[in-house]
């Protein structure tokens, strides 16, 4: 009976595409007729291994509904997502999760650490999911290289913040994932917090070979990708690579210029959010 259903939940083996994840024409349309509002409106991405994407965009611009497409947490309404070489769309909703907890790492900008676990039982907390068994050696490893290598009996509560998002990267690592998604994963970090854990992003794809894509508000942040994407309505409006932060939030302003914002957030939202 186990047997049985670790077979029915098993995550489809990676093949070693070049492309970590390839988007074809990706649409996602919430509700229908009049009403209907077109969160994705065709986005085609093919992102290699062992790069580092930043997507930023104003407001509504379907930076959340891109992530979850891309992560297998929503379905589009039309199109393709290929994750290392697998295609996802139209896969059951077992074989998603099962291929999410094997094949995917997920920092958010809260950590979503558990409290009571160890940052050790933290990091092997996916490898459990995923049925695979525990591999301690692994999670020290990942622990030592994301510099907590002394911490893996604490608990979240125990550290600082910057610490805890540490954990939350060892924990996105561990499964050697064929893509990280990072939601904002400096959001609530003071600047010099952040850039350690940009700097530590950063290495993971440099040294690592990890393949990074972050949602950002921060120019900053996005600063430290190999390219940024910036969507506009749905759509991928312009990308810029290996840009530094004053042409990423000049190109940003540009663009929030030029689109109107939506009634759930008004244009004075980027001032609040830190950009000029
Ligand atoms: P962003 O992350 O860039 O702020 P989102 O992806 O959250 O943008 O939203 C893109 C558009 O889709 C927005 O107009 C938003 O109001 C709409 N939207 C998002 N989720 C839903 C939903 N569940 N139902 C209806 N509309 C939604």
């Amino acid at each position: 009976m186990r047997l049985r259903k670790r077979r029915e939940t098993a995550a489809p083996a990676p093949q070693h595409d070049a492309n970590a994840i390839e988007l074809h024409g990706i649409q996602r349309r919430y509700g229908r007729g009049r009403t209907a509002v077109h969160a994705l409106r065709g986005i085609d991405l093919a992102l290699p291994r062992g790069s580092f994407t930043a997507v930023m965009g104003p407001s509504g611009c379907g930076k959340s509904t891109f992530l979850q497409c891309a992560a297998g947490l929503d379905r589009p309404t039309a199109g393709s997502v290929r994750l290392g070489g697998t295609e996802i769309t139209g896969m059951s909703e077992n074989k998603l999760t099962a291929l999410r907890r094997a094949r995917l790492g997920f920092v958010f900008q809260s950590f979503n650490l558990l409290p009571s676990l160890t940052v050790e039982q933290n990091v092997l907390l996916p490898m459990r999911l995923a049925g695979a068994r525990p591999d301690r050696h692994r999670a020290r490893e990942v622990l030592a290289q994301v510099g907590l290598g002394e911490q893996i009996r604490r608990r979240p509560g125990e550290l600082s913040g910057g610490q805890q998002q540490r954990v939350a990267i060892a924990r996105a690592l561990v499964t050697r994932p064929d893509v990280v998604f990072a939601d904002e994963p400096t959001g609530a970090l003071d600047t010099n917090t952040a850039a350690e854990v940009l700097t530590l992003l950063r290495q993971a794809v440099d040294a690592m070979g990890a393949t990074v894509v972050m949602v950002t508000h921060d120019p900053v942040a996005a600063s430290y990708a190999d390219r940024v994407l910036f969507l506009a309505d749905g759509a991928i409006a312009d990308r810029l690579l290996r840009a530094p932060a004053h042409e990423i939030a000049e190109r940003m302003t540009r663009l929030t210029a030029r689109t109107p914002a939506p009634a759930t957030a008004p244009a004075t939202a980027w001032a609040a959010e830190g950009v000029r």
